[in-house]
């Protein structure tokens, strides 16, 4: 009984005053950033353009417990309560998001969303066509997929007589090589898109070692492993011990691009931030870093599967 009476003060501990943010849209909120130990130092520099897509966000939320109509649209949302004085609207690729004081009334929060209605729409529909782009994206695994490689451009094909993968230059065009599977005619998609993503793991195995010697030697710093990385937010990250990350699809970037998430990373195996020292570090072996940098963050790669 007792534990039900503080449930019930607490509901009714915020006053259930509503307050939209101010004038200015509200921006969605920034997810707060994990603290990490210092030894786990991650840079954030490195953030992945690996984008996932999703399908239709006006009535997919992933957590939507709530639905409402606006402009036509069904849009299910999200709806979550805390000790708050204020509302707030998000708009990510998960949908729409309502953040609301634990004693406002559902028929109030409602009559906030179709306020907001107009705003909601404008962001989802802006969401949508982010998304229908990066959909548009979509490998294509079968009949002589295509896909960026090191630069240029990498074109699979099967071969059922092949005894091993292989790599031979395409007559097409300069830049341009054939990756031959030994597979299956007929292979599926997803065999296809496996067997490639193995062998560029080994070609990534080989070529950031090799770059890491390179890059360790002129910074007079030794790395100790090198894993890859599969995770959709980071290109790279580095531990005082010596431990490097770094993402197997970077091997879609080119070459500059990769020896700036290599010379990036072991930087920070002498100074572990992103201060104006570490800086000056990365530019004594890499002076053009900031165009690599700005071409990092600029290439968006599909989605994968
Ligand atoms: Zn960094």
């Amino acid at each position: 009984m007792l534990r039900l009476l503080k449930f019930t003060l607490d509901l009714f501990d915020v006053p259930p005053v509503f307050e939209l943010p101010p004038k200015a849209q509200p921006k969605p909120e920034p997810k707060p950033k994990p603290k990490l130990p210092r030894k786990a130092y991650k840079t954030e520099s490195e953030q992945a353009a690996l984008l996932l897509p999703s399908s239709d966000i006006f009535s997919h939320h992933q957590q939507a417990s709530q639905q409402t109509r606006l402009a036509g649209h069904t849009v299910n949302y999200e709806l979550l309560r805390s000790r708050r004085r204020t509302m707030t609207f998000s708009v990510s690729p998960a949908g729409l998001s309502v953040r609301a004081p634990f004693g406002m009334s559902q028929p109030s929060i409602e009559s906030a969303v179709q306020e907001k209605g107009p705003w909601i729409v404008r962001k989802l529909s802006g969401m949508q066509q982010r998304e229908e782009r990066i959909a548009a994206l979509k490998m294509d695994w079968q009949a002589g997929a295509q896909l960026a490689y090191l630069g240029g451009t990498l074109q699979v094909r099967v071969n059922p007589q092949a005894s091993k993968h292989t790599l031979t230059k395409s007559e097409e065009a300069e830049n341009k090589q054939v990756l031959t599977l030994a597979l299956q005619q007929g292979a599926s998609d997803k065999k296809i898109r496996d067997a490639t993503k193995k062998w560029m793991q080994q070609e990534a195995t080989q070529l950031y070692t090799a770059r890491m010697n390179h890059y360790a030697a002129m910074l007079c710093v030794n790395w100790r492993t090198l894993t890859l990385t599969n995770a959709n937010t980071r290109w790279g990250s580095a531990k005082a011990d010596g431990s490097i990350r770094l993402h197997w699809r970077l091997m879609q970037f080119s070459p500059e691009v990769i020896d700036y998430v290599v010379a990036h990373e072991l930087s920070h195996l002498r100074e572990l931030n992103h201060s104006a020292r570490f800086w000056a570090i990365v530019a004594s072996v890499m002076p053009d870093y900031e165009v690599r940098q700005k071409q990092l963050k600029a290439q968006v790669l599909p989605p994968w599967e």
